[in-house]
């Protein structure tokens, strides 16, 4: 047995990619309509393995129903009437290849022919080195198209080949690949605020995610894995009194609830810009040489946006939003960054939002439900309200620059104490800690090792800073953002960094940039119409596909499967929000 021999290496993302979405059925049909023609009109041109094929991706098509659905009976009849014999797995193979094709518009590059020992013109060491040199030229501009040409029109040429004349897109890629070089796709700068000694400090970090797989530096470190099981234990203490969405239409089953419980209904959010520029969806590059995108005039609009598996999007309907004037309609709000527009969006902002829509609509369409709100890790929306009990924004002396805060309690019986003496002024740390008992002669605001940042949980009393900081009141201090939530009488988590899979508002992100990229011109005003209509075209059950990949992250993490193994079991078992036992023993072995 051999059958994986004919197995491209993107088979499973190809599969993966498509089965995770729904194919828009007017450009389905219109699809359907034109191989038709083609298979028609161009018989005699074409192999009978191309031709095979093709007409295996019509009967397949046509046999799906109208929502996409009936995969594998429409594939196994597609098997039966174009070729001899064939089971399941030319069934499978006929999925693929239909799937490409709605993605690319053509069949896949037939890899069958690869151990083949034919010598390639590109694994010549001169001919590589004349690539290299003309690609490093072209200073990350390099395409397959523009690439063919360089080989047809000038390397060929001049090394004196003229047996073949002109190679193909595919080839050219191909060869790319072989020189080291491959298509990838880059993520926008992301912009963190950051509040040091009460200045606000914007910090614009890079970061690029490499289309080939979910894990990178920084998702298994210790703090991060440490944190990220702090966040699994309490999202699963919530998740027994919330719905789950399961099966093929993705239906609701609702929680067991004790008499003193509420249903809790996981909202999750994140911000998304969509450049004008975005039609360009990467460049080709070798791995780790990605070159920062140029932004040139490209204008941009940046998106807040709240989903549940409940809703979908958060937002009221026609005659919610009649019954209840007073409510916003929806939670989106947009924001065009950039100078002399409307600013940068802030934690302010994002409070606002919160406040004004974000609560309001979840109350109407859930009176009875507590919301379990879900942001990410950023310093954006750890900030905290400017009378917080913040260690790092006071002095050591009353006076000065540092805020007035709050009255706190310390101490066993909760003693009240005020931040701020008899003249309006800030205390300063020494008073706070002499009020508290805490002082001692000699200590210093802050000591080296603090200052060097290097940590240490058994060194407890080495600087007046530490010391406040440590205190139980200054421990409890939420973030300005949880403090509006808990406030309201919801709740919210923070996921961990780096676990972007976790945040299945991300798959939304790129389900709506994918239908832009196909429905944009990317002019100004067509980003306008099209970032909305793009958010809108992704379904409610789409949604639910996407948060039900992130719980079966999360319940493969808290079962202790990790890094390439979670992203295989996670694609595999697809249908699956918790993975099964009988899994899980395979998965350990
Ligand atoms: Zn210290």
């Amino acid at each position: 047995m051999n059958k994986h021999r004919s197995t491209p290496i993107d088979f499973e993302e190809v599969l993966d990619d498509m089965e995770d979405e729904d194919q828009n059925p007017f450009n389905l049909n219109e699809k359907i309509e034109n191989l038709k023609v083609e298979l028609k009109n161009q018989q005699k041109s074409m192999t009978v393995a191309e031709y095979n094929k093709k007409r295996a991706i019509f009967e397949y098509l046509t046999r799906l129903d109208d929502n996409g659905k009936g995969k594998m009976k429409a594939s196994t009849e597609a098997v039966q009437l174009v070729f001899i014999g064939g089971g399941p797995y030319k069934a499978r193979s006929i999925r693929y290849w239909a799937n490409y094709w709605l993605q690319y518009n053509h069949l896949p590059v037939n890899h069958q022919g690869k151990h083949k020992k034919t010598i390639r013109l590109i694994d010549d060491e001169d001919i590589a080195e004349k690539c290299h040199i003309w690609i490093r030229f072209q200073g990350g501009t390099t395409t397959p198209l523009k690439f063919k040409e360089f080989v047809e029109n000038k390397l060929l040429v001049d090394s004196g080949v003229m047996r073949k004349k002109t190679i193909s897109v595919a080839t050219a890629t191909r060869w790319l690949n072989v020189l080291g070089y491959f298509f990838q796709s880059q993520k926008q700068g992301k912009i963190n605020y950051i509040y040091y000694n009460d200045k606000l400090i914007i910090l614009i970090l890079i970061l690029f995610t490499l289309k080939i797989g979910t894990y990178y530096d920084g998702h298994e470190r210790p703090d991060v894995v440490q944190y990220r099981q702090i966040f699994l234990d309490k999202i699963y203490s919530y998740e027994k009194n919330m719905a789950k969405y399961e099966g093929e239409n993705m239906e609701r089953t609702p929680p067991t609830l004790g008499p003193n419980d509420k249903e809790v209904i996981l909202v999750t959010h994140d911000e998304c810009v969509f450049y004008s520029n975005d039609g360009k969806r990467g460049v080709w590059a070798k791995s780790g040489e990605l070159p920062l995108r140029k932004k040139g005039n490209g204008r941009s609009i940046m998106v807040s946006e709240f989903l549940s598996e409940e809703c979908g999007r958060l937002k009221l309907n026609a005659q919610q939003h009649q019954e209840n004037p007073s409510v916003p309609e929806e939670a989106r709000t947009y924001l065009q960054p950039g100078k002399d527009r409307e600013g940068f969006w802030t934690s302010e902002h994002l409070i606002e939002q919160v406040k004004t829509k974000v609560i309001p609509i979840f109350e109407t369409l859930f009176p009875n439900c507590i919301a379990l709100f879900a942001f990410d890790n950023s310093s954006n929306h750890a900030a905290f309200k400017s009378d917080a009990l913040v260690a790092s924004r006071m002095n050591l002396k009353p006076g000065g620059k540092q805020p007035k805060m709050r009255d706190t309690v310390f101490g066993l019986n909760n003693q009240h104490q005020s931040m701020v003496n008899e003249n309006g002024e800030p205390k300063g740390m020494k008073q706070i800690l002499i009020e508290r008992g805490l002082w001692k002669n000699g200590l210093n605001a802050d000591c080296q090792l603090c200052k060097d940042k290097i940590d240490d949980i058994n060194r407890i009393d080495c600087c007046a800073r530490r010391i406040i900081s440590l205190q139980p009141d200054f421990l409890a201090q939420r973030s300005a953002l949880e403090e509006v939530i808990l406030e309201a009488g919801h709740k919210c988590i923070f996921y961990p960094k780096f676990h972007c899979e976790l945040n299945y508002i991300e798959r939304y992100w790129g389900a709506a940039k994918r239908y832009a990229r196909e429905n944009c011109n990317y002019s100004w005003s067509g980003l306008q119409c099209t970032v909305p209509a793009a958010l809108e075209s992704v379904n409610i059950i789409t949604i639910r596909k996407f948060a039900r990949k992130a719980w079966r992250y999360m319940d493969l993490y808290r079962k202790g499967i990790t890094g390439k193994l979670a992203e295989y079991a996670a694609k595999k078992y697809k249908s699956h929000r918790c993975i099964p036992d009988y899994v899980l023993a395979e998965l350990n072995k």
